[in-house]
């Protein structure tokens, strides 16, 4: 195991006057060990390009660094991580690079560029906007697309919600969205003691890689009819379908789907077929 040549990360935060802001959802891993996990789940890790949304101080980047990513391309919405991202570039010119500005905004391949390197996404998201980077990387095309696996660390609330099974509570858009062409996975937990400032919530790490080819559908429009479906879970099919048209009682019919069931009584499979059916 490689020692860490970089000074503390709580040293970096008070030298940069980095008071953790709220409105960026910014609870930050002082931790190496834990970072240094994190990026262990990574697969590949020698041979990847990560993409980090958020680096922050710098913990999760120096931990895919210690671990030996090849290389990891970071972008980090607030300028106050300017130093700290400096110094970690100035240890590690060839392996290290940094651009400011909102990553729900960017366009990933440009970031990464062109090589012969994997690309892997790697972040300890923002609490408050864990869910729009989600929807942004699963609802993408073409599929599967130009990186090879998600890894990160969001509520477990959330996480739950990605894995989760037709008929239960947590079951919904997050869940269709990523299982209808992958299988995510929650990995470990991580209390809230391990944060700075400590959140109120646990938190999970989860892991996407996408499998499942694309079923005759885009990501585009599996995202807007699970909007519709799930926007109103406690109505029956019959009326939440309705904005569909009149054909909506055969095609049920057709696919032996009862209308008097609540949205998130369909299995993945089943929401695809309606979708199908529908949208074209
Ligand atoms: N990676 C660091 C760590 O693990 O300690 C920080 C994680 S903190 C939970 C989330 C980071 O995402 C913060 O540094 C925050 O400023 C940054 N952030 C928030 N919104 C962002 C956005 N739209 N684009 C890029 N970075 C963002």
């Amino acid at each position: 195991m490689s020692a860490d040549p970089l000074p503390p990360l709580r040293e970096v935060i008070a030298a940069s006057g980095l008071s953790a802001k709220k409105s960026l959802g910014q609870n930050f891993l002082l931790d190496l060990n834990i970072t240094r996990k994190i990026a262990r789940a990574v697969p590949n890790l020698e041979n990847a390009h990560v993409l980090e949304v958020g680096p922050g101080p710098g913990g999760l980047a120096r931990g895919l660094l210690l671990e030996g990513a090849a290389k990891v391309t970071a972008i980090e919405k607030d300028a106050r991580c300017i130093p700290a991202l400096e110094q970690i570039q100035e240890h590690y010119p060839e392996r290290f690079c940094y651009h400011i500005g909102d990553a729900l905004e960017a366009d990933e391949k440009d970031l990464l560029g062109e090589g012969n390197l994997k690309p892997q996404i790697a972040a300890n998201l923002p609490y408050n906007i864990a869910s729009a980077f989600l929807v942004k990387w699963l609802e993408g095309e073409p599929w599967p697309p130009f990186w090879h696996s998600l890894t990160v660390m969001l509520q477990k609330e959330v996480a739950l919600r990605l894995v989760a099974g037709p008929g239960t509570r947590t079951y919904g858009r997050l869940s269709v969205l990523a299982q209808w062409r992958s299988t995510p996975r929650i990995l470990f937990h991580i209390p809230p003691e391990a944060f700075t400032p400590k959140p109120k919530v646990t938190s999970s790490v989860i892991q996407i890689i996408p499998s499942h080819p694309a079923a005759g559908l885009t990501g585009k429009e599996i995202s807007a009819f699970t909007q519709t479906l799930f926007g109103q879970r406690r109505k029956i099919l019959r009326n939440v379908l309705r904005p569909f048209g009149e054909t909506v009682g055969d095609v049920l019919a057709t696919e032996g789907i009862n209308p008097g069931l609540r949205p998130e009584n369909l299995s993945v499979e089943e929401i695809c077929r309606l979708a199908k059916k529908l949208i074209n």
